[in-house]
């Protein structure tokens, strides 16, 4: 997670700076990302706003953190490995981490998904899950310093589990601190 966060320091993003890093079955890394625009587009040749008509904001030309770490590979096969990521998962990027072969996504924060914009995505992206139940979901409750997101329940399984209940309600979901 310490590579994630670590990642996400590089992306332009004046508001929202997320990382990603994939480890395979040894924890050897064979991925990492962050959330910026795709390679050749200047970053100040598009604009960062979050607010306004969409093809004025970021969001149409930004690639997320989760799918620059999977199309940044090393070039190996990402069957079983294993995703970090800061913040939970779009619907987007969980589509390509489900495709990837990915099996195990580690994330630090669901801070979206009560947020009035984006909680429809992290909901369609709990439901890919639960319905594919190939990926393991772990957050972390071990937070590194410094930490990005303060607004996360440090510790605190019961608030996240309420707030988190479809999640928590399914046996093959598992939250686990993580495992350096
Ligand atoms: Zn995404």
């Amino acid at each position: 997670m310490g590579v994630a966060l670590l990642s996400a320091k590089r992306s332009k993003d004046p508001s929202t700076q997320v990382g990603a890093c994939i480890v395979n079955d040894k924890n050897k890394i064979v991925g990492a990302g962050y959330n910026g625009l795709p390679i050749g587009c200047h970053d100040d040749d598009f604009p960062w706003d979050k607010d306004g008509k969409f093809l004025e904001t970021k969001y149409p030309y930004v690639c997320h953190a989760e799918l620059n770490a999977i199309l940044n590979n090393i070039g190996m096969d990402l069957q079983g490995c294993k995703i970090y990521t800061a913040l939970f998962p779009c619907n987007e990027c969980t589509k390509a981490i489900i495709q990837s072969g990915i099996r195990e996504v580690v994330y630090l924060s669901d801070k979206y998904a009560g947020n009035d914009i984006f909680k429809n995505s992290r909901i369609s992206s709990k439901k890919i899950f639960l319905t594919d139940q190939s990926v393991l979901l772990s957050k972390i409750h071990f937070l590194p310093h410094p930490y990005p997101f303060p607004q996360v329940e440090k510790g605190n399984t019961t608030l996240y589990k309420s707030r988190c209940s479809l999640l928590t309600t399914h046996h093959s979901l598992i939250f686990a601190p993580c495992k350096f």
